[in-house]
This record gives C-alpha cells, sequence and structure tokens, in this order.
C-alpha cells in the first residue's frame, strides 16, 4: 500500500495512512484522501467496512514534539420534546461506562489527565465530544473513555435522577417535595436570562414542529417528563456506531487511531440494559417506578401551561445557543412572513413586587422616564436561509463561494458599528442594543437574524392609548426591512466592501492562531454539515472559494452582494418577527405553578410512593457521598509524574530601552515566535496610575471604546471603521488595573491601545493607533457619545445576568485589593451605575442637563487623553515595580519583529512630543493630591469607590477589620431563579503586611501564594468542592482559587440552587484537604500534579503568549522564577494541600469566622434563604443590593 515512488520537492509526502498495516487497513474503506493545502495537512476521509461509521483522520505536521492531538466524536441527536433528554444524555455517558465502571470518569480525567480540552456539548440536532492533549499516552487514554462512554454508558436510573431530574424532600420541610438535578438547575439559570430566552424564541419560532422548534437543552418545565425508558432508549437509537462521525487531528500514530475506532466500533453499542435498569450494582429502593408513571399526570409542556411558549435551546458551556436554528429535515419553506409574541421574566423592584397587579405587567412609564429599569421589549426580525443541498445537483444549492458571500453581506450589514444595519438600528434610538448578529450557519439551514432589544413604547411614539405590542414590533421590523431594501438598492461603498473582504479573509487565515485549539476548531466547524451528509473534508477548506468571491466581487459588487441580499432576505418569505415582552409577574407565576405542579404530583402518589421516592433521593446522596473502590478508581487510565515535562515554557523576549529623544524613553518587549501565520500584533501600554484622578477612573472604559469607534480628526467614524477593516485584523484599546506584587494597596493602572496586521502593513496599523490616540474626536461625537453609552448599558447587564459569579467575584476583589477596586469600578456594579446615571443625563429631556452631561464627558476625555499623552512622555515603565510610564509589546514572526517594534515606538515618539504641547493636565509631573495607584499608599479618601460615593472599597474593608468589624456580606438581587455564590479572604499573607512569603532570595518568584497552592486548589475544587456543591448540591459548577499576587483564597459558585447549603461546604473544605479523602492522600495529590500541569501547558496563540510574557515581566517574575514554580508544581506533597488549608482557614477567620461573602441572586430565594427578612428587609450582617435600581436596601 505504502507508496515508496519519490516525490518531487514540491508534492507533499505521501499520507501515513498508506503504511497502515493491510490488516487493519481493509477495516475500512477510504472513501477519500487529499492534501489541504490551508493547512498543510493530509486528510483521510474513510468509512468503517462493518458498521458504515464514518473518520476523518487528519495528520497535522509535527511542530517538533508537544503538539496538540485532537479526538472528537459526533451523533445525530435530534430532540423531539423539550424534556431535554440530549442534554441529559450528554451529561449522563460521561458517568461510568462497562471499561471504567466509577461514578464520573469525565471528573477522574479533570482530576488526573494532562487534558487541554475535555468537554461535550449539546447542539440542537448533535451532541459532540471532543479531547485533547500534548501527550501522546495520556491522548491514548482520553479517546478510549471517551470511546467507551459514548457506546457503552451506564445509564442507570441513578444517573437520570443525579444528571436530569428528580423529587426530592426539600431540606426545609421533609413533608414537602422539591425538583432537582444538575441539568434541572443548568436550565433554570438558561431559562432566567432574558437575553438566552429571546434568542431561543427566534431559534423555535423559524421551525415550528420540527425537532429546531423544541428545547434541545431542556424547559425546566418539560424536564420532569423525561422517562427513563425515554432516557435509555433515545441513546439506543442515536448512539449507533452507524451514526457515529469520528475525528483525529494531530502527529500521533496513525495506526493507533485505526485499531481504537474499529475495536469500539465493533463492539458497538451494546451493554446490559437490565443491569443498568435495576441499578448498576446498586439496587433501586424496593417498589422503585419509571418516574413516567408517577408523572403522566405531569402537565403536557409542563408548568409553563397557559403562558405564551416559544422557548427553545439554551446558551452557556455545553449547551450551545445558536441564536438560531434550522430544521433537520429541511423546513418547507413558507409562503408568509409570520410575526410571534412571547414573554419573558422582568426585573421586579422593590416598590412594586408587594401585591404587582396586571397593571404592573408592564414595566411603569417611571421607571422608563428615569432610565433606571432597563428591562424593555427584544425585537428580532429572523430568516431561514435554503437547506443548500448537499451538491449542485440539488435544487436549493448554495455554492461555497455563496456561502462565503453570505458572510460577507452579514459583515457588510452589521459587522461593524458603521455598517449600514448596525448604524440604523443604534441610530433610531428605538432601543439599547442589537441583537441578532446577522448570519449564523451552524445547523443544517442558515439563518440571518437582526433587531433591537430594550425598546420602550415611547420611543417608538406610541402613546399609552396605542396598541404598543403592534408599535414596538411594527417600528423596529419596518426599519429591518426598509434598510435592507434602501442598502440593496444602493449597493455598499467600494471602500467598505474592500474592508471587509480583507477583515473576511484575515479571519480564515488567522484561524488557528487565534487560541482555539486548530484540530478543535476544524472538528466542530466541519461536524454539522457532515451529519447532515457533506463532504467533512470539503468544510475545511477555503481558498478556492476565497478566491471566488473575490473574482466576483471584483467584476460586480453591486450586482453581485445586493443580489444575495434579495434572494435570501427581501425575497425571502420564510422569516419571522419575534417580539419579547418583559412581564413582571411571569417569574412569580412560574415558580408557584411549579410548587403547585409538584405539590400536585406529590398529593397523586400513593404513601407508599412518596416513601420510596424519599428513599430513592436519600440513596442517591449516600451513593454520591460514597468514594469509588479502588478498584473502579483503577480503572481510569493515569499518567505519572515521571510523563511530565520538567521543563516549563519560557517565552523569548527581546527587552528594548529606546531614547525617544527630549520626549523620554520607551521599553519595548518584542517576542519573536513561530506560527504567527504572518500576523504581526502591537501594542503601546500607558501607565495613568501616577495622574488619574480617583473620580474619573469609572470614566476609562467609556474612553477606550470611544477611541476607536469615533474616527479621527480626518476621518469620520465610517470612514476610519473602513480604513481599520481594509489595512489591519482589528483595532482595540482597554484599561487594566494590574497587581503589583507583595502590595496590596497599589495598583498599576494602563491604558492599551493596540492591533494586528499582516507583517506589511504594521506601518498602517502603527499610523492608525497614532491618529486614534491624538485625534479621535471622543465625546466631541455626542451622537456616538449616546449610544455607546446605551451600548455600555446594555453590555453590562448582560453580563450580570449571565456571569452572576464573576460579577460576585468582583464585588470581593474590591473588598480584598486596591487592584480589585479599581476592576471593580471599571466592570461591576458601580460601573453600570455610573453608566446609567450618564445615560439617564445625556437623554434628560431638559436639554441644558444634557448639554451638560456631554460638556462634562467632552472635558474629561480630553483630560484622560492629555494624562494618556503624558505618560508615553514620562520614563520608561519598568519591570516588577510600580513605576509610571510607557510600554510598547511585539507579537511577530522572526523576520518581521523588529519591524513591527520600530513602527510601534514611532507612535510613543508621537503621543509624546504631543504631550507637552496639549499643556493638558497631567502633562507635567505627576500631582500629589487626588492620586490613585502607583507608588502611593491610598487612603479611603482616594478611593475612586467613595469618590463615587459607593461603599465597599478596599480601604475602608482594611478600617473596619482593623476596627474589629466583620466580613462583608453582600447579596446582589437580579432577576434570577438559580444564584451564585462566592466567598473570599486574604490567606497568604496578613492584611495591610503586603508580605513576600516567598522572595526572589529565595529562588521562587515574587508571589504571596507559593506555586504549589495551584495544585491544592485543583484538588479542592474536583474533589471535595465538585462532590458537595456540584454533585450532590446541584450547582452547575463550583472551584476554589488562590490569587498568587494578591494571596487572597476565594471560593465560586455557578447556577446553584442553593445559598447556605454551599457556604457550608466551603466551611468544611480546610477539614477536607487534611482529611484522608482530601490531601492527605498522596495518590490524590498525585493525580491533581498531573492535572495542574495539563493546565499550565494548555496551548496558546502566540498572541496569548506574548501578553502572558508581558504580565510576567511587569511583575518582575524572571524566567528562573518560573522554572522554579514549574518545580514546584513537579514536587507538590501532601503538605501543600496541608498548607492551603491554613490559608483557608486564615481567609475564613473574620469575626463571625467566615470571609467575605457576596451572592448574586433573586428576591425569591433571597427571602428563602433568609437574607431579607419576613419585614422585607436585609437580615442582620447583610448588605442587600437591587442590581436593577442601584440602590441600597
Ligand atoms: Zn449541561
Amino acid at each position: 500500500m505504502s507508496s515508496k515512488a519519490p516525490v518531487a520537492a514540491t508534492s507533499p509526502p505521501a499520507p501515513v495512512v498508506d503504511a497502515v498495516p493491510q490488516e487493519l487497513l481493509s477495516r475500512f474503506r477510504v472513501v477519500k484522501r487529499e492534501f489541504l493545502k490551508e493547512h498543510a495537512a493530509w486528510a483521510v476521509l474513510l468509512e468503517h467496512a462493518a458498521t458504515g461509521a464514518q473518520l476523518v483522520s487528519i495528520e497535522a505536521p509535527s511542530a517538533g514534539g508537544g503538539d496538540e492531538k485532537v479526538f472528537g466524536i459526533a451523533f445525530p441527536t435530534e430532540p423531539s420534546d423539550s424534556t431535554g433528554v440530549a442534554h441529559i444524555l450528554e451529561h449522563s455517558v460521561l458517568c461510568g461506562s462497562e471499561r471504567y465502571p466509577c461514578k464520573e470518569p469525565f471528573a477522574e480525567l479533570l482530576r488526573s489527565s494532562q487534558q487541554t480540552f475535555l468537554n461535550a456539548m449539546t447542539y440542537p440536532d448533535r451532541t459532540v465530544y471532543p479531547v485533547a492533549s500534548l501527550n501522546e499516552q495520556d491522548f491514548r487514554n482520553l479517546v478510549g473513555v471517551y470511546l467507551d462512554a459514548v457506546f457503552r454508558p451506564r445509564l442507570s436510573p441513578w444517573t437520570l435522577m443525579q444528571e436530569g431530574w428528580r423529587l426530592e424532600p426539600s431540606e426545609e420541610d421533609k413533608s414537602r417535595f422539591k425538583l432537582s438535578g444538575v441539568v434541572y438547575s443548568e436550565m433554570k439559570g438558561v431559562y432566567s436570562s432574558a437575553d438566552s430566552l429571546h434568542a431561543m424564541a427566534c431559534g423555535q419560532a423559524l421551525f415550528p414542529g420540527q425537532s429546531y422548534g423544541v428545547s434541545s437543552g431542556g424547559d425546566p418545565a418539560a424536564i420532569p417528563s423525561l422517562s427513563y425508558a425515554d432516557f435509555v432508549g433515545f441513546h439506543r437509537r442515536n448512539y449507533q456506531p452507524s451514526k457515529a462521525r469520528l475525528f483525529f487531528w494531530g502527529d500521533d500514530d496513525v495506526a493507533e487511531r485505526l485499531r481504537v475506532v474499529d475495536e469500539y466500533l465493533t463492539l458497538g453499542n451494546i451493554h446490559d440494559e437490565e443491569a443498568h435498569a435495576n441499578g448498576a450494582g446498586d439496587p433501586l429502593p424496593s417498589g422503585w417506578k419509571d418516574p413516567q408513571s408517577l408523572t403522566s399526570w405531569w402537565p403536557p409542556g409542563g408548568a409553563r401551561t397557559g403562558e405564551a411558549t416559544a422557548y427553545s435551546p439554551a446558551s452557556p458551556s455545553d449547551v450551545v445557543d445558536e441564536a438560531s436554528a434550522a430544521a433537520a429535515a429541511a423546513a418547507a419553506p413558507w409562503t408568509e412572513p409570520r410575526t410571534i409574541r412571547v414573554e419573558y421574566p422582568a426585573a421586579v423592584s422593590a416598590e412594586d413586587d408587594a401585591g404587582a397587579d396586571a397593571a404592573a405587567d408592564v414595566a411603569s412609564a417611571a421607571a422608563e422616564a428615569a432610565g433606571e429599569d432597563s428591562s424593555g421589549h427584544f425585537v428580532t426580525v429572523c430568516w431561514a436561509l435554503p437547506d443548500g443541498g448537499v451538491g449542485p445537483g440539488d435544487a436549493d444549492y448554495v455554492s461555497d463561494a455563496d456561502r462565503l458571500g453570505l458572510q460577507l453581506v452579514s459583515a457588510l450589514l452589521l459587522g461593524t458599528r458603521t455598517a449600514p444595519l448596525h448604524k440604523a438600528l443604534v441610530d433610531s434610538a428605538m432601543g439599547t442594543a442589537v441583537t441578532g448578529g446577522g448570519l449564523a450557519t451552524h445547523l443544517r439551514q442558515g439563518v440571518f437574524e437582526a433587531g433591537l432589544k430594550g425598546v420602550w413604547p415611547a420611543a417608538v411614539g406610541a402613546g399609552p392609548e396605542d396598541d404598543q405590542d403592534a408599535a414596538v414590533q411594527a417600528a423596529v421590523q419596518s426599519l429591518v426591512m426598509d434598510t435592507l431594501a434602501a442598502t440593496a438598492a444602493a449597493g455598499f461603498d467600494a471602500d467598505h466592501v474592500e474592508a471587509e473582504l480583507n477583515t473576511l479573509e484575515f479571519a480564515v487565515r488567522e484561524f488557528g492562531a487565534g487560541g482555539t485549539p486548530k484540530g478543535l476548531s476544524l472538528f466542530l466547524g466541519a461536524a454539522g454539515s457532515w451529519i447532515y451528509g457533506r463532504d467533512p473534508i470539503d468544510e475545511m477548506k477555503f481558498e478556492d472559494a476565497l478566491a471566488e468571491l473575490r473574482g466576483r466581487v471584483e467584476a460586480d459588487a453591486k450586482g453581485y452582494l445586493s443580489g444575495l441580499m434579495q434572494r435570501f432576505l427581501l425575497d425571502n418569505k420564510h422569516r419571522v418577527t419575534v417580539h419579547s415582552a418583559p412581564s413582571r409577574t411571569l417569574s412569580a407565576r412560574l415558580n408557584s405553578a411549579e410548587e403547585a405542579g409538584v405539590a400536585s404530583v406529590v398529593s397523586g402518589m400513593t404513601p407508599e410512593d412518596q416513601a420510596v421516592a424519599a428513599e430513592a433521593a436519600a440513596a442517591l446522596s449516600r451513593r454520591q457521598a460514597t468514594p469509588d473502590t479502588e478498584q473502579a478508581l483503577a480503572s481510569v487510565p493515569v499518567l505519572t509524574r515521571d510523563a511530565l515535562r520538567r521543563d516549563a515554557v519560557i517565552v523569548p523576549r527581546e527587552e528594548r530601552l529606546l531614547s525617544l529623544g527630549d520626549a523620554g524613553r520607551c521599553q519595548l518587549l518584542a517576542h519573536a515566535l513561530p506560527g504567527t501565520n504572518g500576523i504581526a500584533h502591537v501594542a503601546v501600554s500607558l501607565d495613568l496610575g501616577a495622574r488619574l484622578p480617583a473620580h474619573l477612573v469609572q470614566w476609562l472604559p467609556l474612553f477606550a471604546q470611544l477611541l476607536t469607534t469615533t474616527g479621527s480628526a480626518t476621518r469620520d467614524d465610517v470612514q476610519m471603521s473602513h480604513r481599520i477593516g481594509a489595512a489591519t485584523g482589528g483595532v482595540s484599546a482597554s484599561a487594566h488595573a494590574s497587581p503589583v506584587p507583595g502590595r496590596r494597596d497599589v495598583a498599576r493602572l494602563s491604558l492599551t491601545v493596540g492591533g494586528k496586521a499582516l507583517n506589511h502593513r504594521v506601518g498602517d496599523l502603527a499610523a492608525i493607533m497614532q491618529e486614534l490616540l491624538l485625534t479621535a474626536p471622543l465625546a466631541a461625537r455626542q451622537d456616538l457619545l449616546r449610544s455607546q453609552v446605551r451600548e455600555s448599558v446594555a453590555a453590562t447587564e448582560s453580563a450580570l445576568l449571565s456571569a452572576g459569579h464573576r460579577h460576585a467575584m468582583s464585588v470581593l476583589g474590591a473588598t480584598l485589593s486596591f487592584p480589585g477596586e479599581l476592576a471593580h469600578v471599571m466592570g461591576g456594579l458601580p460601573q453600570l451605575r455610573f453608566l446609567r446615571q450618564l445615560r439617564a443625563r445625556l437623554e434628560s429631556k431638559d436639554a441644558a442637563v444634557a448639554a451638560a452631561a456631554a460638556a462634562e464627558a467632552q472635558e474629561v476625555m480630553e483630560a484622560i487623553r492629555g494624562m494618556a499623552l503624558a505618560a508615553a512622555a514620562s520614563d520608561a515603565a519598568a519591570p516588577g515595580g510600580a513605576d509610571s510610564g510607557a510600554l510598547a509589546t511585539v507579537v511577530a514572526g522572526e523576520d518581521a519583529a523588529a519591524a513591527a517594534g520600530d513602527a510601534v515606538c514611532a507612535v510613543l515618539r508621537a503621543l509624546a512630543e504631543q504631550a507637552p504641547a496639549a499643556g493638558l493636565p497631567g502633562s507635567g509631573a505627576a500631582s500629589p493630591s487626588g492620586v490613585v495607584g502607583v507608588g502611593h499608599s491610598v487612603s479611603a479618601s482616594l478611593s475612586p469607590m467613595a469618590a463615587m460615593g459607593l461603599a465597599g472599597g478596599f480601604a475602608e474593608a482594611e478600617a473596619a477589620a482593623a476596627a474589629g468589624e466583620g466580613p462583608r456580606r453582600v447579596a446582589v438581587l437580579v432577576p434570577t431563579s438559580v444564584s451564585y455564590v462566592c466567598e473570599a479572604g486574604i490567606g497568604f499573607a496578613s492584611p495591610g503586611e503586603g508580605v513576600l512569603t516567598e522572595g526572589p532570595e529565595a529562588g521562587g518568584a515574587p508571589l504571596a501564594a507559593p506555586a504549589e497552592s495551584h495544585v491544592a486548589s485543583s484538588l479542592l475544587s474536583l474533589g471535595h468542592l465538585w462532590d458537595s456543591v456540584r454533585v450532590q448540591g446541584n450547582a452547575y459548577g463550583a472551584g476554589a482559587a488562590v490569587d498568587a499576587v494578591g494571596g487572597s483564597v476565594s471560593f465560586w459558585s455557578y447556577r446553584d440552587p442553593r445559598i447556605g447549603g454551599t457556604l457550608r461546604d466551603y466551611a468544611t473544605s480546610s477539614t477536607w484537604l487534611r482529611a484522608g479523602t482530601g490531601g492527605s492522600d498522596p495518590d490524590a495529590v498525585d493525580r491533581a500534579t498531573i492535572s495542574a500541569v495539563g493546565g499550565m501547558d494548555k496551548p496558546a496563540s502566540p498572541s496569548d503568549k506574548g501578553s502572558q510574557s508581558t504580565s510576567r515581566w511587569l511583575l518582575g517574575i524572571t524566567d528562573e522564577q518560573v522554572q522554579a514554580r514549574r518545580d514546584a508544581v513537579l514536587g507538590a506533597s501532601p503538605q501543600s494541600a496541608a498548607d492551603l488549608a491554613d490559608a483557608i482557614d486564615q481567609a475564613r477567620s473574620g469575626t463571625d469566622g467566615s470571609g467575605h461573602v457576596c451572592v448574586v441572586t433573586g428576591k425569591d430565594i433571597a427571602r428563602a434563604e433568609g437574607i431579607i427578612g419576613a419585614d422585607g428587609k436585609a437580615a442582620p450582617g447583610w448588605q442587600v443590593v437591587d442590581a436593577f435600581k442601584g440602590e441600597r436596601a
């Protein structure tokens, strides 16, 4: 088989698959083999002869060892109802299989493998299981465990009860039952987010009555309809070897790929279902029945019966929210467009939640006028695009070039703030932010969506006596349709088309250099089309389609692009306008419907059945609390420490101190790295800390946004956007507060402006950065200022609802360190409050108020610009300390790094030369008064939170602790039915002392926490916290983290049904770390070490490597110290667990025996947990903040 003929120098060598022994290869049919020039790799498509399963084997070129190997397997899993069966199965197959009979092989792999990616995802039409590792043996272990899991899982009723749903006695009142389960909790969180609900409604509305018309993630109201028989049956039908689509990428042994795939496909989807149904070794309580027989009375559609129901798949982590969908069998095209109205649960504010009546269902005009309550209407226009067929013979075939052309049209319409449809939507001022995002192509049929959120009837001109629903719907729909028609008639600007074509080309060429492992991106990108019969290898190519697209655009841009818009959007009647209206009573109605549903189920059960259900829940809890046997655990293969690489990855870095002439000096960090794909990244970082008054910190994020979006002195925002698109891969600006080793009371506060470009365009990139920094009009463009503030408010609110744990950690971070306080002011609740107030003033009906706000914004923006220029003119930044100054960074290939360095230093020189002439505040020496941060100790009067009139800053917390007051306990109320529970304190240094426990003299890095604490926190997160908070407590996620620089220890949970119980689990962490089941078990520490090293070795893109190197440099960490920290991790012993236990005790040594606590939760839960008392007031010791009012209760 092996082709031994010599190959010409220009041809690639023959694929390795040719050399696989005939006996093994003959078990497959080679369907196709092709050298992919896009990825410099052979791709071979094989079909397993005995089963018909398909395998794509990609022989990626080796870059000299340690390359990432990727495996994935996909099954088509189209649900027929909203019970979430596909999603629950995705969780469940990873809970033990024939060959790996422990409780959670998935968790064991997280605990003990070197995986660089390990996950599973449920899409509306498929389930995918990808893994990746750098270590070949580890990779084979992962592949074996995953193949056994998907084909031969132990799907017992215990699995469904744990991962799906169960009835269990309530903790507070044992005579009452409640619903619980991991996916049940996860989806309650998803169904709490207005953005997710609206996206799901859009996905479902296009495909009623089809598999994309139901919730693949699971509607919490329908999940309890899932029976054990349906659960197992779904697996038996869909996880057949014949339906499997398998994928390999990397430089691993190709023959071994075929061998292991053949082995598992031949074993097939065969297992002892009867034994599983009886509990898989853990017998069920006698009298146990399939829940179906207990809940067949469950209302069809669940507790949401009677509500508008157009909800569908879910958003976060493992449930892939396409905000869109397409039918499994292509949907029959519509002859008329449709509209649909649904409701979502809006925030309930303090004054109207007592006795909300029908009138309160629509948010009050008073709240609207105050601009305080941001829940408005969502209206999105959605199209289903043709199926596209599998080949040119199909009637609705869409060519590869046209598919790319649709991406181009989508980017032209919506891709930038100046794109015509995006701009029309924002400029209309009818809503707060654009929804939809244009084209999505992840499912069988493409979908196009665009609309607005935060729409108020008054903003579309509807009065109280008008039909407000009809008015908001019609206003947004007309705006979208009219803009499309006008744009198609006029065509796009030539320079706009060139800019977006360049951006598209940049994106496809950067593919794989941008962060996500390339093999993983290829697998996830191809899997969707593959299950519908498209050629998976064709899906990985782009060069020919790109060339064809460019040719068509060059021949007749208007004819071609307007033609696509006409065919796929304007003439396409498969269109629905989805309207999600806020309801202030829906949340309460859903909760009481669920309670009533459970009560009616339970009252319909015989006392015997109730007792059996209670006993099953108790037995599950005992089973979860019982560790696996040694034998079961030993089935999961584990590497030894010897297999771990000793050498730390050191990113090569050249440091140069360059003179800027009279204007001081500039520090340049240049990283010449392989794998940049001809792309250079450059940035300038300007230290503002020594100049910026405390009360201006809150303005920095807005400054960064306006800097890149308002144009320049010679180009308006539209022209500048086109110039950026045509010449670069993007320009961005951001503000950061970073820590200074050994000092929790100072911070480095910097503004970073940077971008990426092809090597030969880096001069253009630098010129753009300079033009923006020196001449961007910023707040002088008042129209852009107002729309930016509106969008920022909406984005910050969405983040608060979808990532509550991050906001809770932000609240705690502000208490624990000064950098944390700055970060909180720039990204947490204080930022939201600031933006809302600014928006209210800018949009005030009182013209004088609006004018004053605009004038203030302009003055502040120019002052910040002056400080940035002054930073460029001051001395160069220095490592490890807190000196103010300028820093330039470069990441590029070896041939391009020097030129990129020259270009970026020229930017700093130009800035520095302008600084003295500018005559702006801060252009002279750093002013000692009103100064924050760097190099200065901070007092409460200089706290940016104090300057905003807010309590809870670092200095205040330190003073409170010194006065013997208890730790802070804060509850942030948002409209949600799950909680995010965080606790934190300083564990590795005494407050205020800034102790270096591990100084450079000791051979370690100048950080507060020892490197081994990383192993111990991983052990705790994947051990005790996984078992107690996730498995038993049903939170979707939980963990512990150590901040190496600041020395804090923190706990977090995500989408958690509990608060008090979770805090109790945190409290037992140090005991667990010292006990036999935890850190004192040397084997457990060994496994945690392997997992921690896997985490440290995750492959990074060149630009990520450059960022990591830069932050190490800023922290003053030398290469020797990086190696010393790796050595310490590799040598971690049970002592490191004991040390973390001590640190946790220190962190939790507040006067009430806890750390600082912050929970983000819903009002009803806060009441049930006793955080809000019966009198409606905060319980003693708690502060309650209503995030949607911004006021303290
Ligand atoms: Zn999930």
